[in-house]
């Protein structure tokens, strides 16, 4: 089985993202083949300063890599360094697309509302590109989260409609891939508002966790989580969020069940109670750091990593381009001719 995965090079990444991806992306590689890539085209739709997209990129790489990716097991890319196959398959895909369809997706009447005709046409046709990075690499299994559920189904209609202009009876040209839905649960939430998720955009800083937070600014950050006004440590998510918030965190990261860490701090204060969920996740996380400071100052290491990663996915996405050509009738491109 093949499994493709993608994450935006921006900014600085929390533990909801820890749980809720980045994690999944590791256990994820015993599932199969595991193609994996830091969507750069796909950050480039927001127009990000050039510096920081470039140094975005390489963070998010060492992220994974520092969180358990394992360069021997899954390939591990750029998308920008395969560009020319996803973007020639895009836009074969586009010639596919209806902008009926596209003019449906709620992520971009979302990000579009209120710019009228202004909004940028990479927004617009952003998930056709997103079509592409799947069909490419002939993956079976998408992981995906609610929010990205209506662009998978695209991809599947996109897959299945080329195919049926261009394919034999039952020919699947571009393997039209399957959701894997992730576990429930798992959604971290902030700390400061255990009602709203921990967000990137739009959370707050106390009450956000970010992966490459010390120990002690993390342990400082669980003891002022909001909880509520008993003292009794029991998993409720409605009528006890804040609780129910830091009971899952510490049942990730610790892996004992939630029962049974329910007993173990049902006599405690709820002080105690933040402070060991606070000790727990820093202890988790503390050698995913170290390690994303190892090969940041490593950048030789990291290239290299990437580099033949690159050559792995240009072979497969190459392979994938050769056959929608031939099939839609262009001409196979000629060898460049010597210059001298
Ligand atoms: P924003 O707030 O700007 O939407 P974000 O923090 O939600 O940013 P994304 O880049 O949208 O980050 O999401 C990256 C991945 O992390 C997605 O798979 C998303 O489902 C997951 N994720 C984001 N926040 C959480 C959370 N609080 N708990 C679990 N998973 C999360
Ligand atoms: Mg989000």
């Amino acid at each position: 089985m093949r499994i493709l995965s993608g994450i935006q090079p921006t900014g600085d990444k929390h533990l909801g993202n820890y749980i809720g991806a980045i994690r999944h992306y590791v256990s994820n590689q015993d599932l199969g083949e595991a193609f994996y890539f830091i969507a750069d085209l796909h950050a480039l739709t927001l127009l990000p300063d050039p510096a920081d997209l470039r140094e975005s990129t390489l963070k998010t790489a060492a992220m994974l890599l520092a969180a358990g990716v394992d360069p021997e097991r899954a390939t591990l890319f750029v998308q920008s360094h395969v560009a020319s196959e996803h973007t020639q398959l895009t836009w074969v895909l586009q010639c596919v697309a209806r902008m009926g369809e596209l003019n449906r997706m709620t992520q971009f009447k979302d990000k579009s509302d209120g710019k009228g005709d202004s909004v940028s046409v990479g927004i617009y046709t952003y998930p056709v590109l997103q079509a592409a990075d799947v069909v490419a690499y002939d993956a079976d299994s998408v992981p995906v989260g609610a929010d990205q559920k209506q662009h998978l189904e695209l991809v599947r209609n996109l897959a299945q409609r080329f195919n049926n202009r261009y394919g034999a009876e039952g020919e699947e040209i571009l393997k039209v891939p399957e959701p894997l839905i992730a576990e429930v649960g798992g959604r971290v939430m902030d700390l400061q508002d255990p009602t709203r998720k921990m967000s990137t955009s739009n959370g707050s800083e106390k009450g956000t966790v970010w992966m490459l937070d010390e120990s002690d600014t993390i342990v400082k950050k669980f003891k002022s989580a909001v909880t509520d006004s008993e003292a009794e440590v029991r998993y409720d998510p409605a009528q006890k969020p804040g609780v129910s918030n830091l009971l899952e965190l510490l049942h990730i990261v610790s892996g004992r069940s939630i029962a049974e860490l329910e007993a173990e701090h049902d006599h405690g204060r709820y002080g105690d109670f933040k402070v060991a969920v606070g000790e727990a996740v820093a202890a988790h996380m503390t050698p995913i750091r170290e390690r994303y400071h190892e090969l940041m100052d490593d950048r030789a290491e990291l290239e290299r990593i990437l580099g033949s990663s690159a050559d792995r996915a240009r072979e497969v996405a190459s392979a994938t381009l050769a056959r929608v050509v031939a099939k839609v009738g262009l001409l196979e491109a000629p060898e460049r001719a010597a210059t001298n």
